[in-house]
C-alpha cells in the first residue's frame, strides 16, 4: 500500500486526465478529420463515395440526384473525401456535436445532363 501513496497523492491533487466534454473541448490536431460536409452543387452523383465508404453510410440516388449520409455511422476515415473526383466532399476539423436525436444528412443536388454530342461531319 505504501508504494502506491505517491500515486494516490499525485492523482488527488493533480489535474484530471479527462475533460468535461462537450463543455470543455480540446484544440483540434492539425489535419484533423472531423465532421463531413458536401458542396452538393459540385457533385455529379457518380456514387464513388458511397461505394468506397467502409461504413456504408453514404447513399447516392442518381435518379433523384440526392446525396445522403448517416453521420452516426460515419467513422471519420476520410476515404470518401479522397475518392471524390469532383473534390466536393470536405471534413471540418471538429467532430460533430453530440445530439439527442438521430438524423440523416440529406442534400438535394442537380441532375446534370450529359452534353450532347456534336453532329458528325459524315454528311
Ligand atoms: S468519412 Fe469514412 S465513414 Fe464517413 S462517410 Fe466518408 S468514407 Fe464513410
Ligand atoms: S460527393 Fe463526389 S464521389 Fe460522391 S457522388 Fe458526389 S461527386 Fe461522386
Amino acid at each position: 500500500m505504501a508504494f502506491m501513496t505517491p500515486t494516490i497523492v499525485k492523482n488527488f491533487f493533480g489535474k484530471p486526465a479527462t475533460r468535461m466534454y462537450p463543455i470543455t473541448t480540446r484544440e483540434p490536431f492539425s489535419n484533423a478529420r472531423g465532421e463531413l460536409y458536401i458542396d452538393v452543387k459540385e457533385c455529379n452523383m457518380c456514387t464513388l463515395c458511397a461505394r468506397a465508404c467502409p461504413a456504408q453510410c453514404i447513399t447516392v440516388d442518381r435518379e433523384k440526384a440526392t446525396w445522403e449520409c448517416d453521420p452516426f455511422e460515419c467513422v471519420y476515415c476520410g476515404v470518401c473525401v479522397d475518392v471524390c473526383g469532383r473534390k466536393c466532399l470536405h471534413q471540418h476539423d471538429q467532430y460533430r456535436a453530440p445530439a439527442v436525436e438521430k438524423f440523416v444528412m440529406h442534400e438535394q443536388g442537380e441532375i446534370k445532363k450529359k452534353p450532347k454530342k456534336e453532329a458528325s461531319d459524315s454528311a
